[in-house]
């Protein structure tokens, strides 16, 4: 995966999760926060592999995957359950 478009995905999840927290009640503020402990441990690496999965840079992890999925709705909308 491009590196720009990484990027630009990563910050639209954390601006939705950050939405979120602004917004949220204390339970929504909990699962955010469990988001973005899950995303850290699946942060990418100076290579672009996933510190976790090890995936390399090609593709971005199945965690990131299902973020963009359900935080940025207009990517892979067929990963929506
Ligand atoms: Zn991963």
């Amino acid at each position: 995966m491009d590196h720009v478009l990484a990027r630009l995905l990563r910050e639209r999840v954390l601006g939705y999760l950050d939405a979120v927290d602004a917004q949220g009640s204390a339970e929504s503020r909990q699962v955010s926060a469990a988001w973005r402990a899950l995303l850290g441990i699946h942060e990418t690496t100076e290579s672009g592999a996933c510190r976790e999965c090890g995936r390399r840079k090609a593709r971005m992890c199945t965690v990131w995957r299902v973020a963009c999925a359900y935080f940025t709705p207009e990517r892979e909308p067929r990963l929506r359950g």
